[in-house]
Order: C-alpha cells, then sequence, then structure tokens
C-alpha cells in the first residue's frame, strides 16, 4: 500500500519560491569586484533568476544543458544558482585558481554551452576560450558599460544586458528531482578531475540537513558570511539552506583579507560564517595586533582543513565564538560530520571539551559511516582504531560525470580516502588523508595531530608534516614550518614544544623551516609537491 501524501518533485526552484514569498525582504549583501557594497533582497535574487532562465531559453540552451561560472561569492552568482538549475539546466561552478589548461580541460569535459565570469578572471578566459568551442556564449558579471573593449572573447555580453531585457515572471518547470542540479570537479592530485554530479533531489535533502540545530543551525534571525566559495561545492550548500530559512547572506567577493572580513562582519552585523582555517588565520591575524572584538559573530562552521586547537581556543575563549568542526568533500555536497556537544558534555572540563571540539563530529542525519581495515573488516568504534573511512547516503556519489574513473563503491559505500577514529557516542576525527598517514615501526602517526601540536606554538604560521623513509622504522614524520613574520622560534625550542604534548614516538624527527607551504587550488596543503621539494631532505639520524 503506498501512503497517500502529495508526491512533488525536490527542486531547487522550490527554494527560490520560498525565499521570495516568505523571507523576500531579508537583506542579500555584496561585496563586488568594483569594491564597492552592493544591496538586494531575496525577492531580487528571484526576480533576476527567472530573468536568467529567460535569457537562457533564449540562448536555446536545452535541458540538463551545462552553464558554467568563474566567480566569487556575490548576488549574481546567487542568481545564476537558481536560475540555471531551476530551469533545469546544469550549474557548473569552475574553481578559478586551477590552472588555464585545467580550467579548458573540465570546460570541455563538462562541455559547458556557456560562461559567465567575473572581470577579475577575464585573463583566464582569454587563456581558454580558443581551446573550448562548444561554449556559444560568455557572460561578463557586470554592468554593460564595464564590459570590457576589444578582450578578444567571442560572443561576450555583460550579464545586466543579457538578463536586463528579459520578462521578470517565468513558470519554472516541473520535473524529476532527480536530474542533474549542478556539478563540481574534484582537485584530485594524481590523473584527471572527475565532476560529482548533484540533483535536484540531493541538494535540496543537503540543504534541509545542514540546517538543522546540531549542525549549521541557520535560522530568519541569522546573517550569514559564507567565506567559503560558492565555485567549490556550493559554498558547503549554504546558498541552498539560506534560502530554506531565509537568512540575510553577505558576500565577500574577492576580498577575503582579514581586514575585509572583520569590517564585514562589523558593519553587516555578521551572526554566523564559514569558512576554511587559512582565511580565519588571516582573519585572527588582523585582530589580535588591532585589538578588535565582535559585537555580533556567534558561531562559524570551520572545515575543508582540521582546525587547529589553537584557533578553536582564540574564537572561542579570546572572542566568544562558538567553533562547529565540519568535515566533508566534494563527492559528499559536501557535508558528512559536524561537531556540536551533547548534553551531558556541556559539564565537562575545559580540556575535556575541547577534546570533543577538535573532532570532526558527529554524522549529519542522511549520512552512514564506517571505518574499515584495509582488508574490508569493519572496525570498532572506540576511538582509538585507524580505519578508511567509508560513507554513503542521498547527497553522496554514486558514480562519477560520464563515468569517469570506473564504479567509486564497494559494496554500495563510498571510500573516502581519509583515515579516522570513531568514538562510542560516534564521534569521528579525521588523522589523515590515506596517503598521507605517517607508518612507524608498524604503528600509524597521524600528521594532523603532529601539525596542531606545531601551530599552538606562538611562533608557527602553519605547519605540514610528511613522513620520510627511515631504515629501521619505514617511516619518521618530520614537520615543514612557516614561520610567523619577524618571529624567531628553532628547530630544538619547538621539539621541545612536543614533549609532554603527544607520545615521545610520535614527536617529529626534525624541523624544516620553510618559506611557505605549497597549497593546491581549494586551499588545502599539497603534500606531494612538499615532498618532490624535500626529495634530496635526509633525516638526521638515519
Ligand atoms: P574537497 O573535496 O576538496 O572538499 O576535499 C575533501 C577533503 O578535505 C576530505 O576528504 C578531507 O581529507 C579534507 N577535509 C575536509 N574537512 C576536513 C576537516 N574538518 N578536517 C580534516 N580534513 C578535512
Amino acid at each position: 500500500m503506498l501512503g497517500l501524501m502529495q508526491n512533488q518533485p525536490l527542486l531547487i526552484s522550490g527554494l527560490i519560491q520560498h525565499a521570495e514569498r516568505h523571507h523576500g525582504d531579508a537583506e542579500i549583501v555584496s561585496r563586488r569586484v568594483e569594491g564597492d557594497l552592493h544591496r538586494s533582497s531575496w525577492a531580487q535574487v528571484a526576480r533576476r533568476s527567472r530573468q536568467v532562465a529567460h535569457a537562457l531559453d533564449a540562448t536555446n540552451l536545452l535541458f540538463s544543458d551545462r552553464v558554467a561560472t568563474l566567480a566569487w561569492n556575490g548576488y549574481r552568482h546567487l542568481e545564476l544558482y537558481f536560475g540555471v538549475s531551476g530551469s533545469g539546466r546544469v550549474l557548473h561552478t569552475i574553481n578559478p585558481r586551477l590552472h588555464p589548461d585545467q580550467i579548458a580541460w573540465i570546460a570541455n569535459h563538462a562541455e559547458d554551452q556557456v560562461l559567465c565570469f567575473d572581470l577579475t578572471f577575464l585573463p583566464l578566459v582569454q587563456a581558454v576560450h580558443a581551446r573550448c568551442p562548444q561554449i556559444r556564449r560568455y557572460v561578463a558579471l557586470c554592468e554593460p558599460d564595464k564590459l570590457p573593449r576589444d578582450s578578444g572573447v567571442p560572443n561576450l555580453v555583460s550579464y545586466e544586458d543579457w538578463i536586463g531585457g528579459q520578462p521578470t515572471t517565468y513558470d519554472w518547470p516541473t520535473f524529476d528531482e532527480n536530474s542533474a542540479s549542478s556539478m563540481c570537479y574534484t582537485s584530485g592530485t594524481t590523473g584527471n578531475p572527475k565532476a560529482a554530479l548533484y540533483s535536484h533531489r540531493s541538494t535540496t535533502l543537503h540543504a534541509y540537513a545542514a540546517a538543522l540545530p546540531d549542525v549549521m543551525a541557520l535560522s530568519a534571525r541569522d546573517a550569514v558570511l559564507p567565506v567559503v566559495p560558492m565555485f567549490h561545492v556550493n559554498a558547503w550548500g549554504i546558498p541552498y539552506s539560506a534560502a530554506l530559512t531565509g537568512c540575510k547572506l553577505v558576500f565577500p567577493g574577492p576580498a577575503m583579507d582579514g581586514k575585509s572580513i572583520y569590517e564585514l562582519i562589523e558593519a553587516e552585523k555578521v551572526s554566523y560564517a564559514a569558512g576554511v582555517p587559512t582565511v580565519w588565520q588571516m582573519l585572527l591575524g588582523h585582530m589580535k595586533p588591532n585589538n578588535l572584538r565582535f559585537s555580533t559573530l556567534k558561531r562559524t562552521v570551520i572545515g575543508g582543513s582540521a582546525c587547529p586547537p589553537a584557533m578553536i581556543t582564540a574564537f572561542n575563549d579570546d572572542y566568544g565564538v562558538e567553533v562547529l568542526h565540519a568535515w566533508g568533500m566534494t563527492e559528499m555536497s559536501p557535508l558528512g560530520t559536524l561537531c556540536t556537544l551533547k548534553n551531558r558534555h556541556l559539564e565537562l572540563p575545559p580540556e575535556e571539551k575541547m577534546k570533543i571540539r577538535l573532532k570532526q563530529g558527529r554524522a549529519i542525519y542522511g549520512v552512514d559511516m564506517k571505518i574499515v581495515s584495509d582488508d574490508g573488516q569493519e572496525l570498532p568504534w572506540d576511538g582509538k582504531t585507524y580505519g578508511n573511512l567509508y560513507v554513503k547516503g542521498p547527497w553522496i556519489v554514486r558514480e562519477y560525470f560520464k563515468g569517469e574513473g570506473g564504479d567509486p563503491l564497494v559494496d554500495g559505500w563510498f571510500p573516502t580516502g581519509d583515515v579516522a577514529t570513531i568514538d562510542a557516542e560516534g564521534y569521528m576525527q579525521i588523522t589523515d588523508r590515506s596517503k598521507d598517514v605517517i607508518k612507524s615501526g608498524g604503528e600509524w602517526i597521524s600528521s594532523i595531530d603532529v601539525e596542531n601540536i606545531a601551530v599552538a606554538h606562538p611562533a608557527v604560521a602553519m605547519a605540514a608534516c610528511i613522513g620520510m623513509k627511515h631504515p629501521k622504522w619505514d617511516e619518521r614524520p618530520v614537520v615543514a614550518v612557516v614561520k610567523k613574520p619577524g618571529a624567531q622560534v628553532t628547530r630544538e625550542e619547538l621539539l621541545k614544544f612536543y614533549e609532554g604534548k603527544t607520545a615521545k614516538w610520535q614527536i617529529p624527527d626534525d624541523v624544516i623551516f620553510v618559506d611557505a607551504i605549497p597549497l593546491g587550488a581549494t586551499g588545502k596543503m599539497l603534500k606531494t609537491r612538499l615532498r618532490e621539494q624535500l626529495k634530496d631532505y635526509k633525516l638526521p639520524n638515519s
């Protein structure tokens, strides 16, 4: 017997319709490429997203055709999120930090028909357009008078001209909720990038789950600053969850330095922010020497890389901001776990609470996870045993776009490539990417643990731990360290700093001071490149 409830597909157009009807006057504030602050609202975003849908019809785009963006976080990008997917096309957000060769490759692989870009990225578009013959229309996200002359980019129009004359009403089509809505290529370190292809259903379910109180806890009373980019994994789904809850959105555009972010938080009364640790490092680095305080910020979601304990303490103790440590990946839309305390943890002493907050957290409803040994045996949830982290759920990849890489699943589970522990209460903690785990004397050493201790030292700005070949122990950890500007610390002082903070055999064998640690397009440390840079290095005791 079937249930007798209405069968309404979960479509992205439903999110923007809800935002317009119930939260039409909630503000959308954007720092633009031009440097000014632009003010819009959910009602205006909805109206203009309908104009986008008409513009795509006028460009003769078919259902499921791909529309690419190379853009910062801003209102026009938000309008494309809803206009492109709502009308049945697929939004392909491209990471502008990729090399032009990679951008050309993925635009061709995705068969993008239209490319919308912020003027910052004109040089990238000029570098790739001749290699992307299938792109029929280039749209510069600007007013007509800012459209670059003699750019050499074919079929170029300004966004305002493109949508300007279009009607502001549109009948959003109804279709199968499993239809593709957007796509994002993973920044794989080996081989060609592969795309996760999200659906209307997966995106809407993820938006519901992400907004829950023990997840991002978004509400109509929040003013949310997604520093996490809309060009990578849909800014952790915040644009969709924001439409569902009707919160105010504040977009930083290209200005992500500490001063600009701080001023935006204060001016727009931001209560909630989301970003990767490197961005927050810049913000805290600006606030401390200038003796600044937050007047409205209450919570910040930090993910993408492990959040160092020193950052949790700084936000929590110095500035009264709760840190929500989150984990996920492109293939997971991206949210998998988020760390909030349970009721009984509230009475724990601060150092015990900190041990929990450092973990990447509990599975969000909809995500199932397990840890397995290299031979596929399920491992216990005891908070100690390390294993390969596998996940499954309705917003987790089943297959990559065009079947690239074959079947990624193992008995229906997606192997994340992360190594983790899970404790008896279900709190998961990432110890490493599986290829970064350091195997020493038959034991595993977590590179994240080694890095977290280094960055707790006041002179250290950044640290990356890698395993080096050792004749007796197989591998031993060494830590590459970038000092804070003007700060001094010696190798011996830093090694001493580890004493008492970790088991003796987990203390790195050496400290290597470097000017910078190589970062990938999504801001993560590129340990493969670091290993190449240190290929002639010899361990002191080997
Ligand atoms: P991406 O697909 O580019 O978003 O990268 C996903 C990967 O980033 C994960 O598989 C993890 O290795 C890493 N990652 C994301 N969040 C965290 C976190 N909170 N702590 C440690 N690693 C993380």
